[in-house]
């Protein structure tokens, strides 16, 4: 029997919007569980795309998408695969408690089993005294802070980021990829970011550029 490590692999995947947009064009890969991996490329590059693509959220026009050692993924459902958006993403209605541990409420676990894995999620990011607070008495780093802390709670085997650091000061930036990073080692996770920030993208072991849908590999760091 062999076993199939790859999380995603992707074959000849293109994404085209109306007739003329090539998002992302003919994009072949696959990421496997520890890989980490950064995505730069200007604006409307396709960054965007490729994560939504990865994420379960949209379908390839054209080419094989699939997650082999995932199996099927069950899209808007928290499980292996967690994204981190750009921009604000808490439900407003509910507490930084609450929000972040909704994955695992709804993945069927006891409220206050929930509660108490995300009060620890809240404090690797320095978050607990927030707990009770809601979205909007937050400042624009704290929600980023609090999404990522929702997107680990549930241990994912994938995570996705985009643009996690574009709306933080510099110092809280770099806090946002050290805990990123910090999570993909404890667990194994494979981390992918889009970022326009070079000295973040340095800080993973590849770097992907990409242009008008294509994707080139910069550079990786030798596995030794
Ligand atoms: P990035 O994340 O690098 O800024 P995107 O993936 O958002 O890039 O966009 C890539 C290209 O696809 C751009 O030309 C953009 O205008 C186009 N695009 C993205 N989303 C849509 C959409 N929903 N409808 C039409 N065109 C889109």
């Amino acid at each position: 029997m062999s076993i199939d490590l790859a999380l995603v692999r992707c074959r000849n995947v293109t994404r085209r919007y109306g007739s003329d947009a090539t998002a992302l064009h003919e994009a072949s890969f696959e990421i496997r569980a520890g890989d980490r991996i950064a995505i730069t490329g200007p604006s409307g590059s396709g960054k965007s795309t490729l994560l939504h693509l990865l994420a379960g959220l949209d379908e390839p026009s054209s080419g094989e998408l699939s997650w082999p050692a995932i199996g099927e993924l069950r899209t808007l459902r928290p499980g292996p695969v967690a994204v981190v958006f750009q921009g604000p993403s808490l439900l407003p209605p509910l507490s930084v408690l609450e929000n972040t541990a909704l994955p695992l409420v709804l993945l069927g676990k006891t409220d206050a089993r929930a509660q108490q894995r995300a009060r620890r999620a809240l404090a690797v990011l320095d978050l607990e005294e927030l707990a009770e607070k809601l979205p909007d008495e937050l400042s624009g780093g704290q929600a980023q802070r609090v999404a990522i802390a929702r997107a680990l709670v549930a241990e994912p085997r994938l995570i996705l980021a985009d643009e996690p650091t574009s709306q933080l000061d510099r110092e809280n930036g770099q806090h946002v990829i050290d805990v990123l990073l910090a999570a993909a080692s404890a667990t194994g996770a494979a981390l992918v970011v889009a970022t326009h920030d070079l000295a973040i993208a340095e800080q993973l072991d590849e770097c992907w550029s990409m242009s008008d849908g294509i994707i080139s590999t910069e550079w990786r760091v030798a596995p030794w």
